[in-house]
């Protein structure tokens, strides 16, 4: 029988418009080719032995059906205590906390929640790759500012910021430690910001899963001098919710993944004023149900870790901060030390190729090391072409293996 002529898009134009993830191709072509995985920001090293033997645990006891939809109780309750300790919030576990499948799932629920079709959403560039996406599911208007590198780090220029904000504006999104640039914003940063919300009525969605991840520990006699941050006083991780007036106006994103190394685990959580959570948890419903129950019963015992565990993270990713950057920079990338996260964006100029997406083939497919293409993270490809994006959230064995093979890399 022949086929009737097709009359439709099988594919609707939202999907049409957007890309698979860049970043998690990149894994499936380090697995090919064998190389040494620097692109997708997961630690292959083990997650430590108690989370997992939490998560073991309330598996045994049988914590193992729907846990009420927008998080169980003990870990909302970790999430509060431990918002308190560390930002020094009163949060509401009743009302302002949804948990959510990462904070991928976070963010999307966050905005499908609060943004109507043609309002505009302000966003920084380079941003980390799922944010395009978002904005085109909750149908909000993208408006990028430029983080442009300059040698007092990733910085924008107010008067950009200030006219991409307009009476349209229904949010902005910040990455704070930023992925992928490494900027960590200052507290005058954050006030101009929140200044503009306020004036336009905005929110705030900030993604804060990189809040433990920050570098300010000041030089101890042999370390590498390149590593000395210009002024560490300045290195402060700060909430938007912590700045006057931007608590009832802000979503802050956040997970379990990078501060207890299980980014597989998919559990994240947004906490929100009461108006616009009651929003996110009806999305979060009917989008997922929930978060896996037992890993939220590990959560909560995660949450609950002494100051000790998040003082020894940051020194362990300073260590290997401070190993790869030097072996980037020899090797002929231009690039500096990141002030947070775990990533290093570099210029890669000094290579001779016409863009990131041949450099990257390149690098993977000869030289056997992983990187994550700049132009991903722009909205403008020509932005990032000159660009790649290395992590180092690995195993020394891992950042050994690679800075081996980097050793072949040729400038021209
Ligand atoms: N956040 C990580 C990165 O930027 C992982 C992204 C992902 O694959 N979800 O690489």
């Amino acid at each position: 029988m022949t086929q009737p002529k097709p009359t439709k898009n099988r594919i609707s134009k939202k999907a049409a418009s957007f890309t698979e993830s860049v970043i998690r191709e990149m894994t499936r072509e380090a697995m090919k080719y064998g190389a040494v995985n620097l692109g997708q920001g997961f630690p292959d090293f083990a997650a430590p032995e108690d989370i997992k033997q939490a998560a073991t645990e309330a598996i045994a006891a049988d914590r193992n059906q729907y846990a009420i939809t927008w998080g169980t109780k003990d870990f909302r309750d970790a999430i509060v205590k431990k918002t308190k300790w560390f930002l020094d919030l009163d949060v509401d576990a009743e009302t302002e906390i949804t948990v959510t499948c990462g904070s991928t799932e976070g963010m999307i629920a966050g905005m499908l929640a609060t943004v109507d079709a043609g309002e505009e959403v302000v966003v920084f560039e380079p941003f980390y790759e799922n944010y395009a996406p978002d904005a085109i599911l909750s149908d909000a208007v993208p408006r990028h500012v430029l983080l442009r590198q300059t040698s007092d780090g990733w910085n924008f220029e107010p008067d950009e910021l200030r006219a991409a904000f307009n009476e349209r504006t229904k949010a902005i999104i910040i990455c704070n430690p930023n992925n992928p640039t490494g900027k960590v914003f200052t507290r005058v940063e954050m006030e101009f910001i929140a200044d503009l919300c306020k004036e336009f009525d905005a929110l705030c969605f900030t993604d804060e899963i990189y809040e433990h991840i920050i570098y300010k520990d000041e030089l101890q006699d042999g370390e590498n001098p390149k590593s000395k941050i210009q002024n560490p006083k300045l290195i402060e991780h700060i909430s938007m919710a912590q700045i006057d007036g931007m608590r009832e106006r802000t979503v802050i994103v956040n997970s379990l993944s990078k501060t207890y190394s299980v980014t597989g685990w998919r559990v994240g959580y947004c906490i929100a004023p009461p108006d616009i959570t009651n929003a996110i948890r009806k999305v979060h419903d009917f989008l997922t149900v929930g978060a896996a129950h037992p890993l939220q019963a590990a959560g909560a015992y995660a949450l609950s870790l002494p100051e000790s565990y998040y003082v020894e993270l940051q020194k362990e990713y300073q260590r290997k901060r401070d190993f790869i950057v030097p072996i980037l920079q020899n090797a002929g990338f231009k690039c500096d030390f990141p002030n947070g996260a775990y990533y290093v964006m570099c210029d890669i100029s000094n290579f001779g190729f016409d863009d990131d997406v041949e450099f990257t083939k390149y690098l993977i497919r000869e030289i056997g090391v992983a990187v994550v293409p700049g132009s991903s993270f722009y909205y403008d490809a020509s932005l990032g072409a000159q660009q790649v994006r290395f992590c180092f959230c690995k195993k020394d064995e891992t950042l050994d293996a690679a800075a081996e093979r980097l050793a072949k890399l040729k400038t021209r």
